[in-house]
């Protein structure tokens, strides 16, 4: 049986990029359908943008830490506009890009919304024609979520967050994850009275609780208003000011809400019921081991899998669907020991397992753990302390967790997951000659541990 294409792609972000290139490069005919930018998330709205702005947001603790090393500047001033235009030329560079790649490669685009009408029937929402293909990957990403709570439209989430118009004088940022730590230190740093409101008793839950600690402080110290265990329940509208309204009784005046609570597959009138695609409660894709879904001609790579949210997971996703359909070499993407970082101020890079997992999965452990002033602060005058945690499992000498909460940590981290993915053991760090003065060093210098379990 004819189709217009061996493979269709729903989404040209970092995964169905990714996908479409490689099966093109292997002799499929390859089409992809995007309804906003190419790029997806990442570029558009996601880690790129936000990296620029974490940048921007860090001039701050820099130009207080120069005084100690001799400079003096007049008040430093900041102009939210001019951040915004930079950062917004640069997410057009990239998006074109993407877009060059993409038609260097072969593939043709869709500049359009499509949905599934049947295992191999895709629409195309605008120009209002359907289109067959043998086999159709998903790769659509997510979307914030909002909490259901009166007034959730007066409250912008981080894909509104990119586009202010004005930096807010004073923002509160609810949620206690990645995006939520990551956005308070950004306009806490360039300047807004920001408020972190957090359901939980630490933030980031699901990291290495001296992480969680280290990074509360260190948020509280750097001006931000911390508030833990509490939920909103309703947001109202003044004149221009916002009323936030915790569950226990609290009221907050702001000028801006920020929701930062969780984001979900982006699979709402996809469609995939039209095909008999099963998925799961968050309404993400279910696929095997090769992103294969219960419909044997459709598939989904990335954040609509709701495996690992995160963009190198992702693009080696869509490399692997596109190994294993389009070049004869079944391959599965290895998700384990994958190194992450949040950017936060201070940041956090972590690798493995957090304590308590490492204890469950390994009965006994040696916890090896370091906290010290960075050589930077001691004639900076700022205190903020690194923190470096490495768990070892006792019985096999392996290591199975880096976390680290300080300045470069996710460098550290990055350049680290080589060895521990190679299964590096506690001597190996041992006997790595130190790099000094660095940071990095006190890695594979730490004496001092205590073991826990067994
Ligand atoms: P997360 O899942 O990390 O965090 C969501 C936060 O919102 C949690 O603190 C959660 O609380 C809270 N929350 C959820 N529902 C509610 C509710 N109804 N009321 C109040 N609070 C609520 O999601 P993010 O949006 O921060 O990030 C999404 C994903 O994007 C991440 O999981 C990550 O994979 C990826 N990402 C990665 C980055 C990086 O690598 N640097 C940066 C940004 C995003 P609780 O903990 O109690 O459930």
């Amino acid at each position: 049986m004819g189709f217009d294409y061996d493979l269709f792609v729903i989404g040209a972000g970092s995964g169905g990029v990714r996908a479409a290139r490689m099966a093109s490069t292997y002799g499929a005919k390859v089409a992809i359908a995007e309804e906003y930018r190419y790029g997806g998330t990442c570029v558009i709205r996601g880690c790129v943008p936000k990296k620029l702005l974490v940048y921007a947001a860090r001039f701050q603790g820099s130009f207080e830490d120069a005084a100690g090393f001799g400079w003096s500047l007049d008040e430093p001033s900041f102009d939210w506009a001019s951040l915004i235009a930079a950062k917004d030329k640069e997410i057009d560079r990239l998006s074109q890009i993407y877009v060059k790649l993409l038609d260097q490669s072969g593939v043709t685009s869709f500049d359009d919304r499509a949905e599934i009408v049947g295992p191999h029937e895709i629409k195309l929402v605008n120009e209002n024609r359907s289109i067959s293909a043998e086999r159709i990957l998903v790769a659509v990403g997510g979307t914030p979520f909002k909490p259901d709570v009166p007034g959730k439209d007066l409250g912008i989430t981080s894909n509104e967050a990119f586009h202010l118009t004005d930096l807010p004088n004073a923002i509160t940022v609810i949620g206690g994850g990645y995006i939520a730590v990551e956005f308070a230190s950004i306009f806490n740093g360039l300047g807004a009275k920001t408020t972190l409101a957090y359901r939980g008793p630490k933030v980031l839950r699901g990291f290495d609780v001296d992480i969680r600690d280290g990074l509360t402080k260190a948020l509280i110290d750097r001006g931000i208003d911390v508030r833990l265990g509490v939920s909103p329940q309703k947001i109202e509208k003044k004149g221009d000011d916002l009323t936030l309204h915790f569950d226990d009784g609290a009221q907050l005046q702001t000028d801006q809400v920020m929701f930062a609570t969780g984001r979900v597959p982006k699979t709402d009138g996809l469609g995939l019921d039209n095909a008999g695609v099963k998925v799961g409660s968050k309404g993400q894709i279910e696929v095997d081991g090769f992103s294969q879904s219960s419909v044997p001609s459709i598939y989904g790579v990335g954040d609509v899998t709701d495996r690992v949210n995160l963009t190198p997971v992702a693009i080696r996703e869509g490399a692997a669907f596109a190994q294993t359909v389009y070049n004869d070499q079944p391959t599965n993407v290895d998700h384990e020991l994958i190194p992450t970082a949040v950017f936060s101020e201070p940041e956090i890079g972590t690798i493995g397992l957090t304590q308590e997992e490492a204890l469950s999965a390994h009965g006994e452990i040696d916890v090896y753990k370091s906290e010290f002033n960075p050589m930077k602060n001691t004639i900076s005058g700022r205190v903020e302390k690194t923190i470096m945690k490495v768990l070892v499992a006792a019985k096999t000498d392996r290591v199975v967790g880096v976390h680290i909460l300080g300045p470069d940590a996710a460098e550290i981290v990055q350049a680290l997951g080589i060895a521990i993915k190679m299964g590096a053991t506690k001597a190996d760090f041992d006997a790595t000659m130190a790099l000094h003065p660095s940071a990095g060093e006190e890695l594979v210098t730490m004496k001092d541990k205590v073991t826990v379990g067994g």
